[in-house]
C-alpha cells in the first residue's frame, strides 16, 4: 500500500494525496464522486435511530448548499 495515494471512497480509484497533483475535489477524485458519496450518506443519515445533533444539520446544510451549486 502506498502512502502517496489512497482510493477514492465512491469508485475506489486510486487519488494522488500529495498536495501539488491531489484533485480539488480531494479526497474524493473529482466533484461527481464527492457529490455522489455525499448524496449517498445524506440519504442514510434519515435512516438512523438517534436524533441529529447540531453538527449533522450543518453538515446537512452544507451537503444541500453543495449539490444545489453544482447544477
Ligand atoms: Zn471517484
Amino acid at each position: 500500500m502506498s502512502k502517496a495515494t489512497l482510493l477514492c471512497p465512491s469508485c475506489k480509484k486510486v487519488v494522488p494525496m500529495e498536495a501539488a497533483v491531489r484533485p480539488p475535489a480531494f479526497p474524493f477524485c473529482s466533484d461527481r464522486c464527492k457529490l455522489s458519496d455525499l448524496g449517498r450518506w445524506f440519504e442514510e443519515d434519515y435512516a438512523l435511530p438517534q436524533p441529529l445533533g447540531p453538527d449533522d444539520h450543518e453538515a446537512i446544510e452544507e451537503v444541500i448548499r453543495a449539490r444545489q451549486g453544482d447544477s
